[in-house]
């Protein structure tokens, strides 16, 4: 997985400013509390679309933003009538509230561990969201599957269901009925979409969405999402089940409404045809070398023209991975969507910043979002080479059985580091055009913002291990508090880095991953000083969504 994905998004109580609920913030709070958001515009050049398209694309719009409605009731029972008040309160009390409610769809603030910031609200989010009654225990909904049919089991456990209690018995209501006025007006958009489209694998999976809006089975949308091949790309419908934190089964509504970068797909599939030629000159032993990697999920590169409901609060999501139907998965496999406009908004508002604080004077010119970017993208493809499947005395495994609760830290590494590689190599055979100073500068300032949310999982993890690596070997230079690359080493130090990772996984060496981690997850007193010196720098973007108001009027409450 990448930077920004969904799952950094439990990962950033260590920005937290708020310790409780009570008393709920004042003003001042909710304006430092919004201001680590930083308003961004976002905007999508339309002028390669053809008219139908972009017809299309403003009803797309119309559609999702619907969809804000449908989570604001998943995730609470309450929302709407909150909405409503906040609307009507026109202090500068109440405006705080409304724009902060609106960055988190809710009354529980995202990046505070979903602690309330309005007063008479429940101090936290409740762990089963608004997809269960409030007052049901565990036990009771336990107890209550251990009696029904099969079917009815499906239906309890399923993503496409909320649980109500009819007369204090415990019910099951498809997402077709719970919604049933939204998803009528939604599919009812989707259809005009699918009309004005002159793209058949768009008019097709936009029918077949519109139809499980009624029918509630979503397999044969969901296969049509995969098939698609079309400039407006479209993700919409019930998705993630991150809200549902009592069993995780219960799928939020949200939509990604995309136009594909062309370009940058051509770049993806330009390295990914390439992949086997890196894997076969991967630093590690010879005999290591997988003489066929597996077939690659593909990886659509977009950009964002509008997000709404389970996609639009708290941290924006940079790139995602769908279907989740296991049946979709193992039949069609999935897909990675890369949202480039996002994570260049995140990188002018973030990263630059964070730049400013950590790099030498004379490395600043060398930060360069396309040199990120397309490190973002061999990142990705680098999880599909390396050590996967494994022989250890003379038992067939997998790296990550071995590697056990180590695994996702030496993959993410992993990832990071084979991506340097791969282009690098890319780069020596003139495969490809790359200002490795640029290249490796905007990585090493890119690696603070990951140490930034500390410790707690893979990602930092995996980043500190590289970081600390590459000051010892002398590669990352820290001078005077602040930092640079020693260009005469740092390729080596890439190159040794590699192996020793994919040493471990080739191996399953678990003792040896153990003692590396244990040597260099850590932060130093030296960047801990510079760590504390961003706190100011915004955590994430709050999109303005320049191109989608045009299509389609205001997009705001
Ligand atoms: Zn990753």
């Amino acid at each position: 997985m990448g930077v920004w994905t969904k799952s950094l998004r439990t990962g950033f109580l260590v920005m937290s400013l708020i310790a409780s609920a009570y008393p709920a913030p004042d003003t001042a709070d909710l304006k430092r509390m919004s201001a680590r958001f930083a308003p961004t515009e976002l905007r999508v050049d339309l002028s390669h679309l053809s008219a139908g398209d972009r017809a299309a694309l403003a009803e797309l719009v119309r559609a999702a933003r619907i969809l804000d409605d449908v989570f604001i009731d998943q995730l609470w029972s309450g929302g709407h009538a909150e909405l409503a008040k906040l609307k009507q309160d026109h202090s500068d009390l109440g405006q705080a509230r409304l724009r902060y409610f609106w960055l988190n769809k809710g009354p529980w603030s995202d990046l505070d561990g979903h602690v309330a910031f309005l007063p008479g609200v429940p101090e936290r989010k409740p762990a089963g969201a608004n997809f269960y009654p409030e007052d049901m225990s565990k036990e009771e909904f336990e107890a209550w599957v251990k009696t029904l049919s099969s079917d009815q089991l499906k239906s309890a456990e399923g993503f496409f269901s909320v649980i109500r209690r009819q007369g204090g018995k415990l019910t099951a209501v498809r997402y077709s009925e719970a919604y049933k006025a939204r998803l009528d007006e939604c599919a009812a958009l989707l259809r005009k979409a699918a009309e004005h489209t002159t793209n058949a694998s768009l008019k097709r999976f936009l029918t077949a969405r519109a139809d499980a809006f009624h029918s509630n089975d979503y397999y044969a949308s969901d296969v049509a999402w995969m098939d698609l091949d079309s400039p407006v790309d479209v993700t919409i419908g019930p998705y993630e089940t991150y809200n549902d934190e009592l069993f995780g089964y219960k799928a939020a509504f949200e939509a990604y409404i995309n136009l594909r970068d062309e370009a940058e797909s051509a770049k993806v599939k330009f390295f990914a045809d390439h992949l086997q030629d890196v894997e076969n000159n991967l630093p590690m032993d010879p005999k290591f070398r997988n003489p066929k990697i597996g077939a690659l999920a593909p990886i659509a590169v977009v950009n964002e023209v509008y997000c709404s409901g389970d996609a639009a609060h708290g941290v924006q999501t940079a790139a995602y991975n769908l279907p989740n139907d296991e049946r979709v998965v193992q039949e069609k496999g999935a897909k990675r969507v890369m949202l480039r406009n996002v994570q260049e908004a995140k990188f002018r508002t973030n990263l630059m910043p964070i730049a400013g604080h950590v790099l030498a004077a004379s490395s600043t010119s060398l930060l360069d979002f396309d040199a990120f970017f397309t490190h973002i993208l061999a990142h990705e493809l680098s999880h599909g080479i390396g050590p996967q499947q494994i022989t250890v005395g003379g038992r067939q495994t997998t790296a990550r059985k071995e590697l056990k609760e180590l695994y996702s830290s030496i993959e993410e590494a992993k990832a990071d580091a084979t991506g340097l590689f791969m282009l690098q190599f890319l780069s020596d055979r003139k495969a490809v055009k790359i200002d490795d100073r640029r290249l490796y500068t905007t990585y090493l300032a890119s690696s603070f913002r990951t140490l930034r949310f500390g410790l707690k999982e893979a990602h930092g993890k995996g980043m500190a291990m590289q970081f600390n690596y590459l000051i010892d070997k002398g590669a990352f230079v820290r001078r005077n508090g602040r930092y640079e690359i020693d260009f005469t080493k740092m390729k080596d130090a890439v190159r040794d880095l590699v192996h020793d990772l994919l040493t471990l996984e080739a191996t399953g060496d678990y003792t040896g991953a153990k003692r590396m981690m244990d040597k260099l997850v850590m932060i130093h007193p030296e960047e801990q000083k510079i760590i504390e010196g961003l706190k100011d720098v915004p955590v994430d973007i709050a999109p303005n969504f320049v191109t989608a108001t045009s299509l389609a009027g205001d997009v705001r409450p």
